[in-house]
């Protein structure tokens, strides 16, 4: 059985509905299904989710709301009218506006594309519609309670061979609706797929899938066939954005794979995310390049350091002292280098230098600003001699210089931190390193 989650720009208007509906007709495993609210149709167009926060902006500051309601109400008429679907959008658009004026808050506000778009396509697909605020369950401070959704899910179901449950949201005891964050209807999809135990749970978009570096850097970049989910985690963190960071635990846990697929390209297999991928599956020893700019890196050098018990405790100590997460931590005989977000470490620079100061008695500290990292990821690099040389003499024959280098336990990725302005240059030169050979 198979758990299908749809994103917005697969539901945006009337003839994304029809692939849709394609799509799940195409296979009678595709039982389930999780629609986000009408995303975007093309360039300046706006996502439904945006305009119900501008609305419930509006509300909160006493401004007027209507209009901005009614300019929603009229992208679910356009669909409901071209599909000729007959679902009493006036009375909804009635009820939400009148909930609203009562203070709903906004979260209530923001569900309600998904709400909507639930109806429409359950009517149209011709399957039960299951109220997301019945089966999904948070606590009364907007935290999931997984476990008990996820019998919830379970119960509902298991008396319906089909049914859609519109993403986003769910809501706590008291009926109160709460919503994921941004993009977290692949959640509600994931929660979905433990709670049926899919064999697969396909999430649909507009992309054919992961690629295996951000095309704005290498516009030709091939599509990953299959990866792990920890490579996922590892590209996701530095920056491949597909899929909700949070939606892969309840399915990961429970061994369903996700398949990535391209409602525009029904065909394409996309990429297959499992716990454990074959080896061989891929035609390259990396899986995917990705990374970042904006963080800063802290050296604290100290001579005889490494016989000092509890100095990098201490270090950290104070990094947690300002609130601080950290990111990577590399060290050397004499030095500690902690890498930290930029953006975050701005207000605290001070603090921190000084209580590094106060705590370990350095030799120096000093900072070092505008670095990017670059994560290169592959399972089939520890098998493989020599990919860190190769890395490395490919960034290093570019003339950049790498600043860091941190390569997991797992020998699952190595990190390299170079300098903001060669970001680009240097993820080319990797991909064209271990792809373009
Ligand atoms: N519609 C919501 C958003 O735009 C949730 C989702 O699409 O997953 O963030």
């Amino acid at each position: 059985m198979l758990v299908c989650k749809f994103g917005g720009s697969s539901l945006a208007d009337a003839e994304q509905f029809k692939k849709v509906k394609e799509i799940i007709l195409a296979d009678k495993n595709r039982r389930y299904v999780i629609p986000s609210a009408p995303g975007k149709r093309g360039d300046g167009d706006e996502k439904v989710t945006d305009l119900l926060y501008e609305a419930a902006a509006a509300r909160q500051v006493g401004s007027p709301f209507l209009h901005i309601l009614e300019r929603i109400r009229y992208r679910y008429e356009r669909i409901a009218q071209d599909l000729q679907l007959d679902v009493p959008l006036e009375a909804e658009f009635t009820k939400i506006a009148s909930t609203m004026m009562t203070g709903a808050s906004r979260d209530y506000a923001a569900s309600r594309g998904e709400y909507l778009n639930g109806l429409l396509l359950a009517e149209y697909l011709g399957f039960p519609f299951v109220d997301a605020d019945r089966v999904i369950r948070f606590d009364k401070n907007g935290l999931l309670l997984e476990e008990e959704t996820n019998s919830l899910i379970a119960d509902t179901l298991s008396s319906l061979p089909n049914a859609v449950i519109p993403g986003f949201y769910g809501a706590d005891e008291e009926g109160n609706i709460h919503t994921f964050s941004r993009g977290g209807s692949d959640i509600s999809g994931a929660l979905v797929a433990r709670a049926v135990n899919a064999d697969v749970y396909e999430n649909w978009t507009d992309v054919t899938g992961f690629r295996m570096a951000d095309p704005r850097i290498v516009p030709d970049a091939q599509y990953i066939s299959s990866m792990t989910y920890r490579e996922l985690r590892e590209l996701s963190y530095m920056g491949a954005s597909v899929l909700h960071e949070e939606a892969i635990f309840p399915v990961r846990r429970a061994g369903i794979p996700t398949n990535i697929r391209n409602t525009n390209d029904p065909k394409h297999p996309g990429t297959m995310i499992r716990h454990n991928a074959d080896r061989q599956a891929n035609e390259h020893i990396i899986t995917g390049i990705a990374g970042h700019k904006g963080f800063s890196i802290i050296t604290v050098e100290k001579d005889l350091m490494n016989s000092e018990s509890g100095f990098g405790r201490r270090v950290l100590e104070a990094v947690e002292e300002c609130g601080l997460n950290f990111e990577h931590l590399p060290t050397g005989i004499d030095t500690m280098c902690v890498v930290l977000n930029e953006k975050e470490l701005r207000p605290h620079r001070e603090q921190l230098v000084q209580r590094i100061v106060e705590l370990t008695h350095p030799d120096s500290v000093t900072i070092h600003d505008h670095l990017a990292l670059i994560a290169t990821v592959g399972r089939g690099m520890v098998r493989n001699y020599g990919t860190a040389a190769r890395l490395f003499s490919a960034i290093s024959a570019q003339g950049i210089s790498i600043r860091i280098i941190d390569q997991g336990s797992s020998e699952l990725n190595i990190i390299v931190g170079v300098d903001e302005d060669d970001f680009d240059k240097a993820v080319k030169a990797i991909y064209d390193a271990f792809v373009r050979v």
